[in-house]
């Protein structure tokens, strides 16, 4: 279920610190180390899955309700309600896709403009 070598799954398990925001039997979420946007969360699946590359069929569902849940922690953790406010889902997938960290991991931005990055 987890890799022993993957940093993400030793957030999950506690090994390594973060600043959580929530948390269920399958899902994680936690500040990014190096925030882009005033806010800047990452939500990833407790299974490890390396990418979206290897999402499956019966990831469906999983991958459902992370999307599912962003806009609720979005607004809880202090983006400002949409149309004005807003967040950006972010998914970074292999290298050319960005992906530093091969632990499948949905980056939800937000808060006032500008932020670090566009
Ligand atoms: P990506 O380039 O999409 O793989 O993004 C990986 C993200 O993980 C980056 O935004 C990093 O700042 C973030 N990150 C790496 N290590 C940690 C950590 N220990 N705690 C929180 N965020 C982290
Ligand atoms: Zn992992």
């Amino acid at each position: 279920m987890s890799a022993s070598n993957c940093i993400f799954c030793k957030i999950v398990a506690g090994a390594i610190p973060s600043r959580k925001v929530y948390e269920d039997e399958e899902i994680f979420a936690f500040h990014d180390i190096h925030p882009w946007a005033p806010v800047h969360f990452l939500l990833i699946p407790k299974l490890h899955l390396a990418s979206m590359a290897q999402v499956a069929p019966e990831h469906q569902a999983l991958l459902g309700r992370m999307l599912a849940l962003a806009p609720r922690l979005a607004l809880q953790e202090g983006c400002n309600p949409y149309p004005e406010g807003g967040f950006r889902i972010l998914c970074n997938t292999g290298a050319e896709g960005g992906q530093e960290v091969q632990h499948l991991h949905f980056h939800v931005m937000g808060g006032p403009r500008p932020w670090l990055r566009a």
